[in-house]
């Protein structure tokens, strides 16, 4: 599952890929690409419709939206500040892959009104 979100994000460098992680019991057992509509190296903006498909997906197949992912080409594995004020779904958690150290590295955050805080995410 790692190797696969890896490819997806590797693919689309120089420009943040995002999607969401489907599974049960904060165990990631599917990931669902959404287009970046800003295809851009340093925001995001999920393709509305694409996400929507996703979601329908997960729902039909009795998963939940165990996160929501973006990577940060150059970023650091944190929120950005841009991040935290823009997090939409606090009951999903946000995952940041950054490629800052050359190698991914991807990590989980439970964001609440502007404050984050690290879980951890499990791969199938
Ligand atoms: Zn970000």
């Amino acid at each position: 599952m790692r190797a696969e979100i890896e490819k997806y994000l590797q693919e689309h460098l120089p420009e943040e890929a995002c999607g969401l992680l489907g599974g049960e019991n904060g165990m990631v057992k599917e990931m669902l690409p959404v287009r970046n509509e800003l295809r851009s190296a340093v925001s995001f903006r999920m393709d509305p419709a694409e996400q929507i498909a996703a979601m329908l997906y997960l729902e039909e197949q009795s998963l939940e939206i165990v996160g929501i992912f973006h990577s940060h080409p150059r970023g650091p594995a944190f929120p950005s500040e841009t991040d935290l004020k823009e997090h939409a779904y606090p009951e999903s958690v946000a995952v940041i892959c950054s490629l800052a150290d050359g190698t991914w590295e991807i990590r989980a955050f439970d964001i609440q009104e502007g404050r984050m805080q690290e879980i951890a995410l499990i791969f199938h």
